[in-house]
């Protein structure tokens, strides 16, 4: 069951890949179909190497056989008894077939006998025997015709008297240069076929005839092995060659001519004969019929090697084949979909991360945009503030300038010196104003220094002077001497103003406002914290912090509440998180212990903290 979803996967690939699929099995089908060619050709070539080999043994080994008896009948001539029994001169004739008797059972020959001239057997191994061949005319076999001619006899044929089968070898029996007789030796076919006790392939002798006369197959035996024509049938039963046996054809149905050599053919799948039952040879379908000569005799053996095992290895290869490179097909093209989809997936991730980076740009861009807008909003609220903290100064002005004038005319000249010296505190007043904003307009100097955090918060407390003297806010600093910060005074203070002034404006409605700043120095960084007692962060806000615009302030709300800076455009975090980021430091918010707001600058330290930023000196003005 756990199977089935794998399954159903495979299937849906293999259905995509469907057509490569195909093409691939058809290759395979070929390279099998090809993988049996070349086997079955490697095959026969080898059963014809060794079927020859077989065959040159087997062809020896009987021509050798058969030579053991090939001089024995001429030896009889060197018996006088046995020429003058021929002649038909008086000679011992008892004494003569005795001694064929003897000869006959020493040498293990079938029989051996001499005939005359005429071809009548005058002396016989087997004369003592009822089935005798003395008294016989035997004028008409071959071996006779071919002896009394003075050549030696051969001849396979099957004996009239004792319907035995044997191979017939003469020879001349010539006394004072008269051909006086003819000396014949019998020898069966199983003294031949020994030779053949050890041959692994079925073999048979074919005689003049096209008859099978030896043959490792008992039911081979005298059947033909090409079709015998009406005459030559008569021919044979005239001489009684084979004693009138039927000479069935053997049914060897020819299939393909290898060479003039070699020929498949296949063998009829007929019953075996009970003698058959004994041969250790399969007798039935595809062979390899080879054949040759068999020199001293005017016969030819045949071996018929049996095709199958070629064909089941030819078979076997062209399955191994076919599956191997099917196989080998189809990994290649599931490797190639695999590279496929993670050359995909590479171009995905290529495109993602192009992406980003053009992200990544318009993000910068943004910012870079952002923080000129905040600049300008700082800008606009310094305005906004400067204006608020000169009308009344410059109303005042109007005011006893008016009532100087008055004194003067009215001679009060204490009353007129007592305004104008009001006048002079307010013109100072002003003066230290405008000479503030002069000190903030002050490009940072770019490169970091090492800068006093203390300092620093006190110049941006001095900056919201007025706002925190209107107000009722405690202010507590705690700034450690060695608290030493690498970055520009100017965008720090200005980072420090901004928070500030968030914590007032949060503070706006409190009971008890109260802000701490604290700077101190943890080995290499500078850790500076604002901290207020107001309402603190709500969930939204702290997710949303450094977002710009992100504000819960109403926009243009003006000195009316508390705010005094020029409402909320909600990019101050955002510019101040992006100056500290800048300086290579982080900003933090988060709620206090105690509720209220806490933000947090972690700046890196500057490395010798013993020498603090030598530009900026103004006062501390913290008030505690
Ligand atoms: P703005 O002050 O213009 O709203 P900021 O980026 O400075 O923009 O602040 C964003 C928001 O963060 C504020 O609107 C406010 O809701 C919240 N915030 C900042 N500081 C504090 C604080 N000390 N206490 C409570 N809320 C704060």
């Amino acid at each position: 069951m756990r199977l089935a979803p794998l399954t159903r996967s495979v299937i849906r690939r293999l259905r995509r890949i469907g057509p490569v699929a195909l093409l691939v099995l058809l290759t395979a089908l070929l390279i099998g179909a090809a993988a049996f060619r070349a086997s079955e050709t490697a095959g026969l070539a080898a059963l014809r190497e060794t079927g020859r080999h077989r065959l040159d043994l087997y062809a020896a080994s009987l021509e050798r056989e058969i030579d053991k008896y090939a001089f024995f009948p001429a030896t009889l001539e060197l018996e006088r008894d046995v020429l003058d029994l021929a002649a038909g001169r008086p000679a011992p004739k008892a004494d003569v077939n005795r001694f064929l008797e003897r000869l006959n059972q020493r040498t293990g020959t079938l029989a051996i006998y001499v005939m005359n001239a005429q071809g009548r057997v005058v002396a016989s191994s087997n004369w003592n025997r009822p089935d005798s061949f003395i008294g016989e005319d035997l004028f008409y076999r071959p071996y006779f015709i071919a002896a009394a001619a003075g050549r030696p006899g051969r001849f396979y044929g099957i004996g009239t008297t004792r319907n035995e089968p044997g191979y017939f070898l003469s020879s001349t029996l010539i006394d004072n240069g008269e051909i006086v007789g003819v000396a014949v030796v019998k020898v069966s076919l199983e003294q031949l076929e020994r030779s053949w006790a050890t041959v692994e392939a079925p073999v048979l002798v074919v005689d003049e005839n096209g008859v099978a006369i030896l043959a490792s197959v008992p039911s081979w035996r005298y059947s033909t092995l090409r079709p015998l024509d009406g005459a030559e049938r008569q021919r044979l039963e005239r001489t009684l060659q084979y004693n009138a046996r039927p000479l069935p054809p053997l049914g060897l149905a020819p299939v393909r001519q290898l060479s003039d050599d070699a020929e498949l053919v296949r063998l009829p799948a007929e019953a075996r004969t009970e003698a058959d039952a004994a041969s250790p040879f399969a007798i039935s379908g595809l062979v390899l019929a080879q054949k040759a000569p068999l020199h001293g005799t005017p016969w030819s053996m045949t071996v018929l090697s049996p095709v199958a095992p070629v064909t089941a290895m030819a078979w076997a290869h062209a399955a191994l084949s076919a599956v191997g490179s099917a196989l080998v097909g189809m990994l290649a093209l599931l490797w190639r979909q695999h590279r496929r989809h993670l050359r995909a997936l590479r171009h995905a991730n290529d495109a993602l991360e192009r992406k980003v980076e053009e992200r990544t740009r318009h993000l910068r861009a943004a910012q870079g945009e952002l923080v000129h807008a905040g600049k300008l909003a700082v800008i606009g609220q310094m305005s906004a503030g400067l204006a608020h903290e000169l009308n009344q100064p410059l109303a005042a002005l109007r005011t006893l300038s008016g009532n100087t004038v008055k004194f003067l005319q009215r001679g009060k000249l204490e009353a007129a010196q007592d305004n104008l010296e009001r006048i002079g505190q307010l013109v100072d007043r002003m003066g230290a104003l405008t000479g503030e904003l002069k000190r903030f307009a002050r490009k940072s100097t770019g490169a970091p220094q090492p800068v006093a955090v203390g300092r620093v918060i006190g110049n941006a407390l001095f900056l919201l002077d007025a706002r925190l003297n209107r107000t009722a806010v405690a202010v507590t600093v705690e700034a450690a001497d060695d608290a030493v910060a690498l970055c520009d005074a100017n965008r720090l203070e200005q980072v420090l103003v901004n928070l500030l002034t968030n914590a007032l404006d949060a503070l706006a409605d409190a009971p008890d406002p109260a802000i701490t700043i604290a700077a101190s120095r943890q080995t290499d960084r500078v850790r500076v914290t604002v901290a207020d007692n107001g309402p603190g962060l709500s969930d939204t806000a702290r997710d949303r912090l450094f977002e710009p615009f992100f504000t819960t302030k109403d926009v243009g709300k003006d000195g009316g509440k508390e705010t005094e800076t020029g409402g909320g455009l909600g990019l101050g975090l955002a510019i101040s998180a992006g100056i500290v980021r800048d300086f290579g430091g982080t900003l933090s918010g988060t709620n206090g212990p105690d509720g209220g707001a806490l933000f947090a600058i972690d700046l890196p330290a500057a490395p010798d903290p013993a020498a603090p930023d030598p530009v900026i000196d103004t006062p501390n003005r913290a008030n505690a």
